[in-house]
């Protein structure tokens, strides 16, 4: 059992992280990739993972990337004058300069990503700001893609639409497959997008990480992406702390409601339901496809 998309180092996994892990191996887990979404949040998930793979070797992988939102909080959200590319290119510099320090370290690139939702809902920025946005992330997503490859590492992608909007997901897919020129491995994690869409990103040769929207009474549509997608190219995620399951959703205490690790259980139980494959099946054929994207050997 395996959580392939989590954030160790954000709130309140971040404290109560040795609990955590230590029940995630008392039901049988075996490996979680924490993902990196800004530079602040790096060393933090070096220290939980080097602790964490105390408790049990190998449990904790980090994965460093930086996340399309990042770029609009360094840039338009500190100063609306301020050139957005030139600031972006200063935290890629970082980014890269950090990522070398620490390579060996690192598993994954991720979470990476276009994310065309956010700044969306902003309505202080001008059409003009909101297509630099656009532009800058895709720039900045296409970096990462070729760090990935010059690494032998797989990615974390992020995609998310405004609703009723197939183009981020679109822009997503494209650059992926021009910049990874059928080398590039990963997840489309959490993915919402159209049957249509997942076709390509299959394609691609990308796996699919599924999470606790499976476990929601609204989540249809992303349990039709399941019934559509190969077990073999199926990944378990919590996205933790976001995206509790339907369980924990309906606890009453606010602080409990949070996603962690053990969380997968319920999940991939959703999962074998409707694909009508036992537990045990489906948790070896997805723990090998974590360890051939994420374990180095
Ligand atoms: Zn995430």
């Amino acid at each position: 059992m395996h959580d392939s998309h989590i954030h160790m180092a954000m709130e309140p996994l971040k404290t109560n992280y040795e609990e955590i892990v230590k029940e995630f191996i008392e039901i049988g887990g075996e490996h979680i990739l924490t993902q990196g979404t800004d530079i602040l949040d790096f060393d933090d998930n070096f220290r939980i993972a080097e602790k964490s793979n105390m408790l049990k070797p190998n449990i904790m992988h980090v994965a460093l990337g930086l996340h399309p939102t990042y770029f609009e909080e360094v840039t338009v959200q500190r100063d609306l004058e301020e050139n957005i590319f030139e600031r972006a290119q200063k935290e890629m510099a970082k980014f890269v300069e950090l990522f070398e320090k620490n390579k060996e370290n690192v598993s994954a690139i991720g979470e990476c990503g276009l994310d065309y939702y956010h700044f969306s809902i902003n309505q202080t920025y001008s059409d003009d700001i909101k297509e630099q946005l656009k532009e800058v992330q895709k720039l900045m997503l296409r970096e990462q893609i070729k760090i990935a490859l010059e690494n032998s590492l797989a990615v974390s992608i992020h995609a998310r639409d405004v609703m009723g909007s197939e183009e981020c997901m679109e822009d997503t897919i494209r650059i992926v497959a021009e910049e990874g020129r059928g080398l590039l491995k990963g997840s489309f994690h959490s993915y919402t997008g159209s049957l249509k869409q997942l076709e390509k990103i299959l394609d691609l040769g990308f796996h699919i990480g599924f999470n606790a929207i499976i476990t929601y009474r609204s989540g249809g549509n992303v349990r039709e992406i399941l019934k559509n997608t190969p077990i073999e190219r199926m990944l378990f995620e919590t996205d933790g702390p976001f995206l509790p399951p339907q369980s924990v959703r309906k606890k009453k205490n606010i602080r409990e409601k949070f996603a962690q690790p053990k969380d997968i259980r319920e999940i991939m139980d959703v999962a074998c339901e409707i694909k009508s494959i036992p537990m045990g099946k489906l948790e070896t054929i997805t723990d090998s496809s974590y360890i051939a994207l994420f374990l180095k050997i």
